[in-house]
């Protein structure tokens, strides 16, 4: 069995790698070729943390397991990331342990690649403002790979605790580009991207807020009760997700489809625009919206592109199990 220790994710695996490795791993989705298991979610009563499993199964890679792991608030006061978790594959053939994989920096890395991957098929072409709500630990991941996707000359951001802008705007300076901190009513009418990665459990961005061609990369909410964006707005919008199931229960659009804004036959997986199937925004007047929610079979494709990774340079521990 192979462990791909943390300390070692972020020297082995690019950006670009981990948008080509989610990239497939939607298409492969939209063509039934990998699906995942229902997602388990729990409020642990302990540490005010979130605690579960989302796996699946990817018939085209092979790729079987899961990533365990979850959300615990106060890590940051103790100088851990908020997000913890670890990626386990098996082998697809006789269910032997394969991997054991630190899913952190991985997590931050194909929640980034998914959201570039909606910019990529959907955002207008000549968008040159993105705006963000958020600026926590993932934030600057969402900014350096959404910026490899389209010619951006300007970053603007909100967030609800304003200390944290100082994040944004250092990610706004690694990556060369100037940055404002502005209120949501500046943010909604001036962004042609924008990418919500919040803990919110409550609308942030307004459907009045949001003006012209649009593409809003929803990216915080990964849970039952979670919102980032006010359910007329998700109605207003042509809406696209990584998987429809988690979408209507757990992702942003749980909140539109059970007030009855909008129906689960009016989502579109993402893989099918990849795939060519759908043709993703059909005008530059378009909102079109991504509830990128977070799928088990991400973390897989990561997880496995890093072993390869792994193995070649000969970073990997090898051990007897
Ligand atoms: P973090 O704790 O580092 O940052 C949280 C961010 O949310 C900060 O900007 C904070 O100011 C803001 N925030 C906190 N409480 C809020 C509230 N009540 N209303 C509005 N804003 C609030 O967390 P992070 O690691 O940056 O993750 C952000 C969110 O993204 C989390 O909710 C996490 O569950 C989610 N997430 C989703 C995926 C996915 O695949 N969709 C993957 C990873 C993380």
């Amino acid at each position: 069995m192979i462990i791909v220790p943390e300390r070692e994710i972020a020297g082995l695996i690019t950006r670009e790698d981990s948008f080509d490795a989610v990239e497939k791993v939607f298409a492969s989705m939209a063509n039934d070729a990998a699906y995942n298991f229902p997602v388990i979610r729990e409020s642990i009563g302990h540490a005010d943390a979130l605690y579960g499993f989302k796996s699946g199964f990817d018939r085209a890679g092979l790729n079987l397991g899961l990533k365990s792991g979850g959300y615990w608030p106060g890590n940051a006061d103790k100088g851990l990331t908020n997000h913890q978790s670890t990626v386990f594959l098996f082998d697809a053939d006789t269910g032997q342990c394969r991997a054991v994989v630190g899913g952190n920096v991985l997590t931050a890395l194909r929640t980034a690649a998914a959201s570039a991957v909606s910019i990529k098929h959907l955002a207008p072409k000549n968008s040159k403002v993105l705006g963000m709500i958020g600026a926590g630990h993932q934030s600057a991941f969402q900014v350096r790979a959404a910026v490899e996707q389209r010619e951006f000359e300007k970053i603007i951001g909100w967030n609800l605790h304003p200390e944290y802008l100082v994040n944004l705007e250092a990610v706004a300076r690694e990556v060369g580009l100037p940055f404002e901190v502005v209120e949501l009513d500046r943010l909604g009418d001036e962004s042609d991207v924008i990418i919500t990665i919040t803990s919110s459990f409550d609308p942030i961005l307004m459907d009045s807020q949001v003006t012209g061609g649009t593409h809003i990369a929803c990216m915080g909410t990964d849970t039952i009760g979670k919102q980032e964006v006010d359910a007329a707005l998700v109605a207003r919008a042509t809406v696209f997700t990584d998987e429809i199931a988690q979408s209507i229960s757990l992702g942003e659009c749980q909140h539109a489809v059970a007030n009855g804004r909008m129906l689960e036959t009016e989502i579109t997986q993402i893989g099918s625009v990849i795939n060519g199937k759908h043709v993703g925004r059909s005008t530059d007047e378009e909102v079109t919206l991504f509830d990128g929610t977070g799928v088990g079979l991400q973390d897989l494709a990561v997880a496995a592109a890093v072993v390869d990774l792994a193995v070649a340079k000969g970073v990997a521990l090898d051990v007897d199990f």
